[in-house]
């Protein structure tokens, strides 16, 4: 057995890369065990909302992420029938102080892994170990590891464990053996990229239509891919699927004749949506599920962070934006109190109940469930004029109070400095 003092983050997802940086910048040894034995790009794209950005940039990534994604400027809502409810500038173009970023996982993940192992070195990430349990004692940590055949590897001790493992985390289960299993919404997702001329203002973030009937979500995550300036176009497609499906796989494949017939209508003079989604690469199924917010994170010297702790429905940008506000909350508590045990209860106090609001918003009032009200009211009719079905007043507050509970309300989230010790 080796004997690191030191903290152990199984899981070298979003998260636990951005922990390790962190955990980097503030001194504190640490290493990182991921299940994997080899990271490659995997997933199509996400959203750093600006909060996350904020941090980020505290960890000098925004130049790298900024080359890499697209600044969003806008997000445009539509009815299934194409028709615009409204308009809202995003990121930079809406005053915040940090940009909202559209950016391919892949790279994301590329610009975290790259930044580990030039700032900690290759030594900081060991491939290949899943984490199978968690033992403690009252001043360490035992993580127990097998190799991707299952053959047990050595196991490691250190201070504290940080289970980063995303939504399968098996500690998580350890620590919450009678949890309910995952709550599948009735609504499954497919995920795409297709390499398509810019539309819009060329960084749109566009949503049309609603679960029930079929919900697109589109925006490009990567500029000038080929000589002609295309884009990599991301698109998210959710449609009712009654029954269970609780299989929490992101590299499941499936097929575009699954949905496109949701879609065939919606031939637009700004983009003839059905070529587009035709036109993609490999589709991924997976399941709206999420899970009850948990009463408790930290069990003494272990605890939770990003989707272990909290898996949400991806809806509202949220899944790696809040995932990113635990590190810099854990970081802090770390940092500042003296014993881990109550720096580790800290970071829960001051999360728990944030992260648990933005879970239950992604259920019915995300930013795009607006779109939901408008069919309830129109009866799935087209509209004349949108402002006989909803006032501007009454959209945008429909957004306000999401920015609200996700903590990125652009006043406030400004109001707060470049905290430069994060
Ligand atoms: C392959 C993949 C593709 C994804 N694609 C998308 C996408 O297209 N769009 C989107 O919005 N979100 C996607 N996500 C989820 C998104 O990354 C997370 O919601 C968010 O970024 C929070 O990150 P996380 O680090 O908590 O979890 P994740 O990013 O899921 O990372 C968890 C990491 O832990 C590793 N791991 C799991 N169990 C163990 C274990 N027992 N021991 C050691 N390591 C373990 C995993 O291999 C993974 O690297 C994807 C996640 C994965 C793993």
């Amino acid at each position: 057995m080796t004997v690191p003092k030191e903290i152990i983050i199984a899981g070298g997802g979003i998260a636990g890369l951005t922990l390790a940086l962190s955990l980097h910048k503030h001194g504190i040894p640490f290493t990182v065990f991921e299940a994997v034995t080899e990271l490659k790009p995997l997933g199509v794209g996400l959203n750093l909302l600006p909060h996350a950005m904020k941090e980020l940039t505290n960890l000098g990534l925004d130049a790298a992420l900024i080359q890499r994604g697209i600044e969003t400027k806008e997000v445009c809502f539509f009815t299934g029938h194409g028709q615009q409810v409204f308009t809202e500038a995003r990121g930079r173009a809406a005053g915040y102080n940090w940009p909202q970023l559209s950016i391919h996982r892949g790279d994301l993940h590329k610009v975290l892994l790259e930044a580990v192992r030039e700032r900690a070195g290759d030594d900081a990430i060991k491939l290949g170990h899943k984490c199978v349990k968690i033992e403690q004692d009252s001043d360490s940590v035992t993580a127990h590891f097998v190799d991707p055949t299952g053959m047990p590897l050595p196991s490691v001790r250190g201070s504290l464990a940080i289970s980063c493992e995303g939504v399968n985390s098996p500690t998580r289960v350890a620590m919450h053996p009678r949890e309910a299993v995952p709550r599948y919404e009735g609504t499954t997702s497919y995920r795409g990229t297709t390499v398509w001329k810019p539309f819009l203002s060329g960084a749109s973030m566009f949503y049309l239509g609603t679960r029930e009937a079929g919900k697109l979500v589109m925006y490009p995550v990567r500029n000038n891919v080929d000589a002609e300036g295309r884009q990599l176009l991301n698109w998210v497609v959710e449609v009712a699927r009654p029954g269970e499906d609780t299989s929490r796989d992101w590299n499941r494949e499936a097929d575009i004749s699954e949905f496109i017939s949701a879609f065939e209508h919606c031939k637009y003079d700004w983009l003839d949506i059905p070529a587009v989604l035709r036109a993609g690469d490999k589709v991924y199924q997976y399941p709206l599920v999420d899970q009850d917010p948990l009463p408790f994170w930290s069990q003494g010297r272990v605890t939770l962070l990003g989707d272990a702790a909290h898996p949400m429905m991806p809806r509202g940008s949220n899944g790696a934006s809040q995932a990113i506000l635990d590190v810099a909350c854990i970081t802090k508590c770390l940092h500042n109190e003296s014993d881990p045990v109550s720096a580790f209860k800290a970071y829960e106090l001051a999360r728990l109940e944030p992260t648990k609001r933005v879970v239950l918003a992604n259920r019915d009032i995300s930013p795009d469930a607006v779109l939901r009200l408008v069919e309830s009211r129109t009866g799935g009719k087209r509209f004349d004029k949108i402002e006989d079905v909803i006032s501007k007043e009454e959209l945008a507050d429909w957004q306000e109070r999401y920015r609200q509970i996700a903590g990125f309300s652009v006043k406030e989230l400004n109001a707060t400095s470049a905290d430069k010790s994060q």
